[in-house]
């Protein structure tokens, strides 16, 4: 089976939050005060999400990337990936973190099932990490890197957030970093979350960041495949409370609540499939004079 959406895009791949707490507090975002965090009730159980989870993989779902906040926050999170990659017809399971626990889980995620992790890192300078991060510890972030490579992952993805006059300068770091150690880097452009007025201030275009790079090294664009990374593939996203979204900018999403509380899986299929036609063409956020409602990012798994 597969999911297509209205446009004629095959959605093969969900982004499912767990959380919306986590240990860090990135500027962009979070707001550095009054965030209002889900209660325990509002977050959906284990095993809501692990139905949600299967009726989508029955539905053409083959790739879930397990996303937070901060998803290792969650207590009990091993056991339900473990629960998760045994799903049948689920082909790729991955997790994205800031790394912060890694140190102390990357063994038990591999074991679990995890077979990649993308690793959250928007700079490579103490200072400027825990600038960014308000109070991160790098050392933590790096050492977890290292303690996920020993435990057998293939080589991570780190994401990285450029963000103009704050890490900008280290776009060439990062570049390097990837000819040290097995890492794919990829860089990705500010996005107006928080409400955050300046947001043209900080953003970097891609266009700009390939200039940059180019004028060091030559580079040359590679194909991504059907299930890469999220730039070129379509998706669907399930907040840890339980709302399908088509797109991380739209306002509206379907709570999956009233279905779940149904227990009629057949039904969720339906709904999932619903949610899937309705999925818009294009987000148009950047879009000049585009209004954004603020949110935190934390809150649809980034
Ligand atoms: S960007 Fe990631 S690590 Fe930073 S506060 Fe948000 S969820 Fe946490």
């Amino acid at each position: 089976m597969a999911l297509i959406d209205t446009y004629g895009r095959r959605i093969n791949y969900l982004r499912l939050s767990v959380t919306d707490r986590c240990n860090l507090r990135c500027s962009y975002c979070m707001p550095e005060e009054g965030v209002e965090k889900l209660s325990h009730s509002q977050v959906l159980s284990y095993a809501d999400l692990l139905r949600i989870s299967a009726e989508a993989v029955a539905a053409g779902i083959e790739k879930i990337r397990v996303t937070g906040g901060e998803p290792l926050v969650r207590k009990g999170i091993l056991t339900f990936l473990e629960r998760l990659a045994a799903l049948q017809g689920l082909k790729e399971l991955v997790l994205t973190t800031n790394g912060l626990l890694l140190k102390e889980m990357a063994q038990g995620l591999r074991d679990a099932g995890v077979q990649r992790l993308n690793i959250s890192l928007d700079s490579l300078k103490p200072e400027t990490f825990a600038r960014i991060t308000r109070g991160g510890e790098l050392s933590r972030v790096l050492d977890g890197i290292d303690a996920a490579e020993a435990a057998g992952f293939p080589p991570h993805k780190i994401n990285v957030v450029v963000m103009q006059g704050v890490n900008d300068d280290e776009i060439i770091d990062f570049v390097e970093l990837t000819m040290k150690r097995p890492y794919a880097v990829r860089f990705i452009e500010y996005m107006p979350t928080c409400g955050d007025a300046d947001w043209r201030d900080l953003c970097v275009p891609g266009a700009e960041i390939r200039e940059r790079i180019a004028k060091r090294y030559a580079i040359e664009e590679i194909r991504n495949s059907e299930r890469s990374g999220p730039s070129k593939n379509f998706k669907l996203r399930v907040t840890a409370s339980g709302i399908a979204k088509g797109c991380l900018f739209s306002g509206e999403g379907v709570d999956l609540r009233p279905v779940l509380e149904t227990g009629d899986d057949a039904l969720l299929r339906q709904e999932i499939g619903r949610i899937v036609e309705a999925k818009p063409g294009r987000h148009k956020v950047t879009d000049e004079g585009a209004e954004t409602t603020p949110f935190a990012m934390s809150r649809v798994g980034g």
